[in-house]
């Protein structure tokens, strides 16, 4: 891990009064969860459709037993846990430092980790609702369930997920939006930035910037601070400068 880069982020944070942490799914891999755009990840693993077609709106009214094989196969891991971002940002979020995490994740580890404002641009495998009869289901019951998932009512089930050709939750767009517009620091890790709007949002800001990514994004020549290591790795480096340094000053 590069000293000067845990030095200068841990800077960056202590003069902070009100990051944002902009995330996507690199921040889950040190969780097992595969991202979909490295080389272990979902868009470089043999299925019959690419994974645009099979999450998408259309493919999952007309091909549904289907989008729910690859569903239950591909996107849910009732199994993983927070790993060491996940953690570092729900204490940054304690002390005082960082007002929100904006995640494109729909895996929930933001929230398992204590984190208190998390804004979900693309939803949550952890919310499921019936087309017909609105009623909520949980991950469990999509994940034990056979073929295509029903309620009592006979109706489908459908997860709270951005599929492709949906629009995002109006609500998150404005949240994340003013979170972005009101932070003297940000800082963006695990992601391509290449799925729209959700980057766009990120690629508006004019504040300092730290980029946390294990590859190029295109918003590197913007950064303030470029980090190319795993995100998990970084944070627990930081959170554990932070502390060191509290202990000393105590
Ligand atoms: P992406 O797959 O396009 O990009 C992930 C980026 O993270 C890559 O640039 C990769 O180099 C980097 N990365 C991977 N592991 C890393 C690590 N440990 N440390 C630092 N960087 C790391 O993902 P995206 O930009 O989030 O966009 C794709 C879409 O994927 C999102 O809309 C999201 O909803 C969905 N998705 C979510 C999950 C999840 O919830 N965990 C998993 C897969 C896909």
């Amino acid at each position: 891990m590069p000293e000067n880069s845990i030095v200068s982020l841990a800077r960056l944070l202590r003069s902070s009064r009100r990051s944002v942490f902009f995330g996507g799914a690199g921040v889950s891999t040190e969780s097992g969860i595969p991202d979909f755009r490295s080389t272990g990840g979902l868009y470089n693993q043999q299925w019959r459709y690419p994974p645009e077609t099979i999450l998408s709106h259309t493919f999952f009214l007309r091909q549904t037993e289907e989008f729910f094989r690859f569903y239950r196969q591909k996107m849910l891991f009732p199994n993983a846990r927070p790993n060491p971002a996940h953690e570092a940002l729900a204490a940054l979020e304690k002390m005082g430092i960082l007002s929100a995490v904006i995640t494109q994740n729909i895996d929930g580890l933001h929230q398992a980790a204590g984190s208190q404002h998390v804004i979900e641009l693309h939803g949550s495998v952890h919310r499921n609702h019936c087309t017909r009869c609105h009623r909520f289901h949980s991950m469990e019951e999509i994940l034990h369930g056979e073929g295509i998932s029903h309620c009592a009512c006979g109706g489908v089930i459908k997860p709270d997920v951005v599929l492709y050709e949906e629009q995002l939750p109006p609500d998150a767009i404005e949240e994340a939006v003013d979170a972005i517009a009101k932070a003297d620091l940000m800082i963006i890790g695990g992601t391509s930035l290449a799925v729209y709007p959700a980057a766009g949002f990120a690629a508006d800001y004019q504040g300092t910037l730290v980029i946390i990514n294990r590859s190029p994004t295109p918003l590197d020549r913007k950064a303030d601070l470029l980090i190319d290591q795993p995100i998990g790795k970084t944070f627990a480096a930081v959170m554990h400068l932070l502390q060191e340094e509290e202990t000393t000053n105590s």
